[in-house]
């Protein structure tokens, strides 16, 4: 089917108490296997494209990639930018086809963010695109990220509450204590914050550095507004691994797609288990979409309501 917007599917997953999986693609295996493993699971699901895979792999050739992917998929589909750098990033992504943005202004002091993600969800809104921002900061593991220094990132309810109001954004990544890029599952996440995150913002929440959160504590984030979880690491080290694993059983072969058939399996199995961890599989309906009963219109506040 054509793609969707992630507004009603996450909306649709606040209601429903579960997380839609938003996985990162780099190539044509990464796509084939985030969208097999959705369509076997009949779940929602939301392809994203980083500033990395966008150089990588150019941004009209990854929005195709996914497009065609989605059409021949039986399951609701959302291309969405990944850490959308700046507003001409956005508004190319908006061009490209994309159906869902992201304004990262996490690094930016707060009064520069409200006015960049407000500035980008104007034009997003005008085309019915919803906007994912970011406050307080979800830090890279990359930079050596300290106990203190995560506390310190973590996203401030009374803050959240007012940015929601001025930018009008439909989703925001809050800061719980999940780092980006870490290589195991070790952190737990801060519920209590969220708990107070949820009693001051009433849209869905994202979380970022899933990949290194305990499980356990991922799955009760769903219960307090994470709705949507990204996964980006853990598919890298699935499909590196797969092909290494390959290229060892046959090192004589000289034709790549007997290893990369490896590496999209094994991308396609983490898949399936983070589908089935969020709660998300089984949640596309015989009539092709999320629960259509929950889908809220006019969320926004105090913006362009109509
Ligand atoms: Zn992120």
């Amino acid at each position: 089917m054509p793609l969707v917007t992630s507004k009603e599917m996450l909306w649709a997953a606040l209601e429903g108490h579960f997380a839609v999986g938003a996985f990162n693609a780099n190539n044509m295996e990464q796509v084939q296997a985030i969208i097999d493993a959705a369509v076997e699971e009949h779940a929602p699901v939301i392809l994203q494209v980083s500033q990395g895979a966008i150089r990588y792999a150019g941004l009209n050739f990854a929005a195709a990639m996914v497009k065609a992917a989605a059409a021949d998929a039986d399951v609701p589909v959302v291309l969405h930018l990944d850490h959308g750098t700046d507003f001409a990033q956005n508004v190319r992504c908006l061009r490209a086809g994309f159906t869902s943005l992201m304004y990262d202004g996490s690094k930016e002091p707060f009064e520069v963010n409200v006015a960049n993600t407000r500035r980008i969800v104007e034009i997003a809104d005008i085309v019915g695109i919803p906007v994912e921002a970011e406050l307080g900061r979800v830090l890279q593991a990359t930079d050596g990220a300290t106990e203190e220094e995560i506390e310190a990132a973590k996203t401030d309810p009374a803050q959240a509450r007012e940015f929601v109001e001025r930018t009008g954004c439909s989703s925001l990544a809050v800061a719980i204590g999940s780092v980006h890029a870490m290589k195991t599952a070790e952190a737990e996440l801060d519920i209590e914050r969220l708990k107070k995150l949820r009693a001051a913002v009433n849209i869905p929440f994202v979380l970022h550095g899933s990949s290194g959160v305990k499980e356990e504590s991922e799955v009760e984030a769903i219960q307090y507004g994470i709705c949507k979880i990204n996964v980006a690491t853990m598919l890298n080290q699935a499909f590196t691994r797969g092909l290494l694993e390959a290229i060892q059983e046959d090192p004589e072969n000289v034709d790549p797609r007997k290893w990369l058939i490896k590496s999209r399996e094994a991308v396609k199995e983490v898949v399936r288990h983070k589908i089935r961890l969020f709660g998300s599989s089984g949640k596309v309906t015989a009539s092709g979409f999320v629960s259509p009963k929950t889908v809220h219109r006019g969320v926004h506040i105090g913006g362009t309501e109509e």
